[in-house]
């Protein structure tokens, strides 16, 4: 499951939305976002380019099995 996180591009830079996977910390361009952005300024964000990228090659790409102990059938 992925999800949208708005942040800032990279440290200082403009504010947008990454993708961001429900379980790790880092975005799919690798920014960490280390803090919460208030939502008015949220809605006026464009889109990472780098994250959407990403995810759409995710979307398109067959699933990925990432359970190295469920290998065998
Ligand atoms: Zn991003």
């Amino acid at each position: 499951m992925y999800e949208m996180c708005a942040g800032v591009e990279r440290h200082g830079g403009a504010l947008v939305w990454h993708v961001m996977a429900k379980n790790t910390a880092v975005t799919l361009c690798g920014t960490r976002l280390d803090r919460q952005v208030d939502g008015v300024n949220a809605q006026r964000a464009g889109h990472c380019s780098t994250c959407m990228a990403l995810f759409g090659k995710l979307m398109t790409a067959p699933p990925v099995v990432s359970a190295p102990a469920a290998t065998d059938h």
